[in-house]
């Protein structure tokens, strides 16, 4: 039926909205143009075509976004398509491929997805603060000075002058001072006498001089896991992803490095996904020192412009390989060949705006599209991609001892808080735990203490049998709202705040949060002689807070660190020998199904921090909780038994990856129209699936039901496997289509 009134549709639709001119940043405007009765079968979303453009009607390139059956003005002032392009796929229209794919997976409208995918000029050009250096050592450099005398070549002469020895000059200054053309620059840069740099730039990658050419020799493990790497990247035809699965420590990275080499020598290009908080100094130069200036970087800090100028970069073949954060899945490449995902399981890999997607996914569906590999790498490989590994979708590559001999793996201890509360402690450090602070400070050695805790949504749990107050129908906590309200957020079940713990009838429960500086506060009382730093949101606001904290920590100008989650992911501390998790169930708690992998996940890292070089490790582990699983087994550090207490939980419950799960948004700045079009989507949803296929719950509010007057509903669809999702997905995009025109409501879908 759905698929009649699709094609009904097609047949109807004599108008087409196209986008031109994708690069130079027009994408906000699109035209519509008529299709000629003999291209109509032809003509779907994504096609390219070529049209007249403008009053000399000069023939442009653009792509079909949607097909209309209405004009958007008189008719006759409509021009028609002229063509279909027959181009050479050009990397722009697998981008696009790419945001068709991402619109029909996550809902969002086209043009957003455009915008995320593509590398699109800002009109504000943010100021570039480029800047020139010195590149070569001082008497090579003299001497070619003295030669562009010797030949009369005024302009780097002046060029080669200007820049100190020291310091650089700014790049703008050169240009309209001393007139010295950009191809000479350029010039003069391939040469390797200058290099041009943007300021925002992390801390000097490009620097020569600190480049070692050392490579370090993969051990028999490595080995073993790059040669399966290989297999499977020289199979012919379609690749598997690779699930790369090695314990904190084993080599990853070099791992990764040599997968890239041998992407260069296919002539093709890399791109390596790292999450923004482990995006350190140290990793850059990992990557620098083997590849030089053939290797980029993008973070959140560098403006639209300089975002943009390292794509262009990739775009024309000056790179080949280019890390960042979950956007640089988008690096235009033409001939792309690898992404590998580090830290596959990070949830900073999924977008919280529209489109929502996750890069990990991304990465899969574009490695795809342009017959490459992708490999995610992981010590605490997420359900879905342990899933998928297990039902042989994904392949598994394991490595599991640690790369450098003296590194072994920290002892772990579980201190039960109750009873350090019956014992009559009451304060938020076990006396393990202070027994082992002192004997640090003592050493002189460092220590970690973190809260896993993620800031805004609160749960309440009992003082006294540690139970949290969960949804009778979801098993998941609920969440404390300010009107002191108890909510779910996936069924929207409701009751008021508890006056007495429903397990154990203690009057003890109250809302769960200790804050990092309440726990600074504690550590100074108890040991005013330690040297403490804290790093979380309130102490990393400016511009390099939080690498500025991790570096004086790093030079051991404090004896402990204290913070947030944030704290114990990818660095590197050799001195540490100490890792303290001051609450470890606050993250099993929250109103998430992931809450014990997270936990796990968290837990297991931390504990990779302590005994990085030679020293033995140790950590403890403070919960109400002991006996859960995810705690025991990363005190045990055994994934497999984590994997499979987790699997059995979501099969049970199916929950992801043992089905599908999609939250489906509806917002509109009409609470009545979101509401409305939320509950006739679950209607006619309800009416397609039969029981035991899929179920929907909902509609309920958002968690946060207003954000800047536009309201939010959310809807649950929960099916047994991707294909029926997938098909679902598609019928509420079409569903859409047809209801959009008389509601202002957006639609997202939210994949979880
Ligand atoms: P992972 O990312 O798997 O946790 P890393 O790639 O950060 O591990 O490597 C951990 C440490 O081991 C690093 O200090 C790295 O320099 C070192 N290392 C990796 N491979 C080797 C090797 N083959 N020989 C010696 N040291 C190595
Ligand atoms: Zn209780
Ligand atoms: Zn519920």
């Amino acid at each position: 039926m759905q698929s009649d009134r699709g094609r009904r549709k097609l047949l109807e639709a004599i108008y087409a909205q196209v986008i031109l001119d994708i690069t130079s940043g027009n994408l906000d405007r699109t035209f519509q143009y008529l299709i000629p009765a003999r291209l109509r079968e032809q003509i779907r979303p994504g096609t390219q075509v070529i049209v007249p453009l403008g009053k000399g009607n000069r023939q442009v390139k653009a792509y079909v976004l949607e097909l209309e059956d209405r004009p958007a003005c008189e008719p006759e002032k409509i021009k028609e398509i002229i063509d279909l392009s027959h181009d050479a796929v050009p990397v722009e229209s697998q981008l696009i491929e790419l945001a068709f794919w991402m619109k029909r997976r996550y809902g969002a409208a086209m043009i957003q997805c455009l915008k995320t995918v593509l590398p699109v000029a800002r009109r504000i050009k943010a100021a570039e603060k480029k800047e020139i250096y010195r590149a070569a050592d001082q008497a090579e450099y003299e001497n070619f000075l003295a030669e562009c005398r010797r030949k009369h070549q005024k302009a780097r002469v002046r060029l080669l002058e200007a820049i100190p020895e020291e310091g650089p000059v700014p790049y703008e200054l050169v240009g309209q001072k001393l007139h010295v053309a950009a191809s000479v620059i350029r010039n003069l840069e391939q040469k390797g006498l200058i290099r041009v740099q943007s300021r925002t730039i992390m801390r000097n990658p490009f620097d020569r001089e600190k480049r070692e050419k050392q490579i370090l020799k993969l051990n028999p493990t490595q080995q073993e896991a790059l040669r399966q790497l290989m297999e499977e990247l020289h199979c012919p035809g379609e690749k598997k992803p690779c699930l790369l699965y090695g314990i904190t420590g084993s080599g990853k990275t070099l791992v990764y490095m040599e997968l890239i080499e041998e992407i260069r020598r296919q002539g093709k290009q890399a791109i390596v996904l790292i999450p923004e908080i482990a995006l350190t100094y140290q990793t850059v130069m990992r990557f620098y020192n083997r590849f030089g200036d053939r290797v980029s970087f993008i973070n959140s800090r560098l403006s639209a412009g300089e975002r943009y100028d390292q794509f262009l970069r990739a775009k024309n073949g000056e790179l080949d390989v280019m890390i960042g954060p979950r956007s640089a899945v988008f690096t235009p490449f033409p001939n792309l060949g690898l992404i590998i995902v580090d830290e596959e399981h990070e949830s900073a890999y999924k977008s919280e705006t529209a489109p929502r997607y996750h890069a990990r996914d991304v990465a899969i569906a574009r490695a795809a599209m342009c017959g490459g590999m992708a490999v995610l790498g992981s010590a605490t490989p997420s359900m879905e991609s342990a899933w998928q590994a297990a039902q042989k979708q994904f392949r598994l590559v394991t490595m599991n001892k640690r790369a450098r001999e003296e590194a072994v793996l920290p002892s772990v201890h579980v201190v039960d808080m109750r009873q350090e509360m019956m014992a009559g402690n009451k304060t938020m450090f076990s006396r393990l735990l202070y027994e082992k602070l002192k004997e640090r400070l003592e050493r002189k050695e460092q220590s970690m203490l973190f809260l896993n805790r993620r800031g805004y949504s609160s749960f309440v749990s009992c003082r006294s049998c540690g139970e949290a107050i969960k949804c009778p129908h979801c098993d998941v906590t609920l969440t404390l709202h300010r009107n002191n309200q108890l909510k779910c957020h996936y069924c929207g079940y409701s009751i008021p705040m508890v006056q007495s713990c429903p397990s154990c009838g203690s009057p003890y429960v109250a809302g769960f949060g200790t804050g990092t500086q309440k726990v600074e506060e504690k550590l100074r009382e108890l040991f005013p002689e330690a040297r403490i730093l804290r790093m979380d949101m309130d102490t990393t606001q400016g511009k390099n807070g939080h690498e500025n904290i991790i570096a004086a920590f790093a030079n051991e100008e404090a004896d402990i660190l204290v913070g947030t989650q944030m704290i114990v992911k990818g660095h590197d501390f050799g001195k540490v020998t100490l890792v303290g998790a001051l609450a470890a169930d606050t993250s099993l708690y929250t109103s998430d199904f992931r809450a014990c992998e997270r936990t796990y996940q968290l837990l297991t890292q931390a504990a990779g921090r302590a005994g990085r070089s030679g020293l033995p490790g140790e950590m403890v582990i403070q919960t109400y909780k002991p006996e859960n699983y995810s705690i025991q087994t990363a005190a045990a550090q055994n994934y497999g038994a984590f994997y499979q207490e987790e699997i059995r939980y979501r099969r049970m419950m199916h929950y992801p990856p043992c089905s599908c799960m999609a939250k489906i948004i509806f917002s509109s700045p009409s609470e009545n129209n979101a509401r409305e079009l939320a509950a006739e989507t679950a209607a006619a949803l309800r009416k397609r699936l039969h029981a035991g296929a899929g179920q929907v719950l909902g509609p309920s509010a958002a968690e946060i039901g207003r954000i800047n007057d536009i309201f939010y509903y959310n809807l649950f669809l929960r099916t047994s496997g991707r294909e029926l999702m997938n098909r679902e997905l598609e019928f509420i995009n079409s569903f859409m289509e047809w209801t959009k025109c008389k509601k202002d409501v957006m639609i997202q879908f939210d994949i979880l």
